[in-house]
């Protein structure tokens, strides 16, 4: 049969299913660059409002898993489990959960993004230790896996390029947001680390790509059977992003938090994602028989050091200033600092994650394109949570800056934190849902 581009885009136009040889061919062509831009984009906006049945989208994600090389780990004994988190402000949970599974005996092969827009992303965070190379071979991190049942790094050229060419193309024609697309795009990178096992932090609200917990729903949903079609078992925890996650937001400041997390310290919410993800993790990873036996496991070695002296060993393997994990404060600082103050007595009723993002990327703390520089010593820092009683003049939050936008910063995080003279309840946890081999248990 010869191959005929035009035909499958209008094939899917028109809402017919794409067979498994036409979806391999597009993707083999894209990733090749026989088949060009434009049609490619024809056929992205074509999915984007026709969607790919639940086999389509197998086959789809497979193409582009295979379209690079899929690390293997056959030298690591154990089964070897990843999270991935759909994005939000504050998330700082990789860099603290990470050490705890593995502290635990579960290997974590974990391959991480950079923050772009409003969301951050792990690798600015570990890269504000000094020193920290999260550009290891294929090789390097597999030894590193072996040696530490751990390693923190980014993606290499050679795992799933479809998706970094599929992925750039999206950015610049509005087919972002589509679930098949997005679910594709996350399990190719995912499937591709060598894992037997995931656990997905999907977010839900403001500070979240998708916004209602319906559409949230439907993303956990599709990325666990991509997952389960794949052969993994998969693990997904519906979890609230309304507000930023912790205290801070920028990457130094929340390298700090996650240590303190690391050292039996830290934010009662940061506390409960790490455990709770970590439950999961061990649970897949034939460690605990339960979940709450698991929070158990994942506490104790926050508590007794393990976790702590774990990443110490990583951070040192991977070229890295283990001595911040004793002492913080040789993380980068900025020079200056805002204070923001509550306006009058009264309960804080919101925080706004998006606005806090804004905030932090004026001071640097993020990038608004690919290729922006970023600064990792700046950001932002509560003072209260969400609920918390305030007396007029308090500090609320704190801007760290380099005297790069600070202004700007301090009029949105003036307008990011609402206040009220009546107490509101609050939720006690971020967790809504969990979907287990897509059975769903309510909060
Ligand atoms: N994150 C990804 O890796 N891919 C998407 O398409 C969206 C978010």
């Amino acid at each position: 049969m010869t191959f005929n581009t035009p035909l499958i885009i209008s094939k899917k136009r028109d809402g017919y299913t794409l067979d498994k040889e036409e979806i391999t061919e597009i993707i083999n062509g894209y990733t090749a660059g026989t088949i060009p831009d434009y049609q490619m984009s024809a056929l992205l906006m074509a999915v984007f409002f026709n969607g790919l049945n639940e086999e389509e989208l197998n086959i789809w994600t497979d193409a582009m898993l295979h379209s690079g090389n899929i690390m293997t780990h056959n030298n690591v004994e154990g089964i070897k489990v990843d999270k991935h988190s759909t994005g939000g402000v504050g998330d700082k949970i990789s860099v603290c959960l990470a050490p705890a599974v593995a502290a635990c005996g579960v290997p974590v092969p974990m391959i991480s993004g950079r923050g772009l827009g409003h969301t951050g992303g792990t690798l600015d965070k570990l890269e504000s230790i000094p020193g920290f190379n999260v550009n290891l071979s294929s090789k390097k991190a597999s030894q590193m896996l072996k040696d530490f049942g751990l390693f923190l790094i980014g993606q290499t050229d050679d795992l799933a390029p479809a998706d970094k060419k599929l992925y750039a193309l999206r950015d610049v024609t509005g087919t972002v947001e589509s679930i098949p697309l997005i679910s594709s795009s996350i399990m190719s990178k995912k499937l591709a680390e060598g894992i037997d096992a995931l656990v997905l932090d999907v977010k839900f609200g403001k500070g979240a790509f998708m916004k209602s917990f319906k559409q949230a729903k439907e993303l956990a949903l599709t990325l666990s059977r991509i997952g389960e079609g794949a052969g993994k078992k998969v693990h997904a925890l519906l979890t609230d992003m309304n507000t930023p996650i912790g205290m801070t937001v920028g990457n130094a400041l929340e390298t700090a938090e996650a240590i303190d997390v690391l050292s039996g310290k830290g934010p009662k919410d940061t506390i409960e994602l790490t455990k709770e993800l970590g439950a999961h993790m061990l649970l897949l990873g034939g460690k605990c028989s339960n979940t709450d036996d698991g929070k158990k496991m994942i506490a104790e070695v926050l508590n007794n050091g393990k976790a702590l002296d774990l990443f110490a060993q990583v951070i040192e393997a991977q070229g890295g200033n283990s001595k911040v994990c004793g002492d913080t404060a040789i993380l980068p600082k900025a020079t200056g600092k805002i204070e923001i103050k509550a306006p009058f007595d009264g309960f804080i009723t919101d925080i706004d994650p998006v606005k806090t993002a804004f905030a932090a990327l004026k001071v640097q703390a993020g990038r608004i394109k690919k290729e922006d520089n970023i600064d990792p010593s700046t950001g932002i820092q509560f003072t209260v949570s969400k609920g918390d009683k305030v007396d007029k003049g308090q500090p609320v939050a704190l801007i760290h800056h380099n005297k790069k936008g600070e202004k700007e910063a301090e009029s949105i995080m003036k307008t990011a934190i609402q206040l009220s003279p009546d107490p509101i309840s609050i939720e006690n946890s971020r967790i809504k849902e969990r979907i287990i081999s897509n059975s769903v248990q309510h909060e």
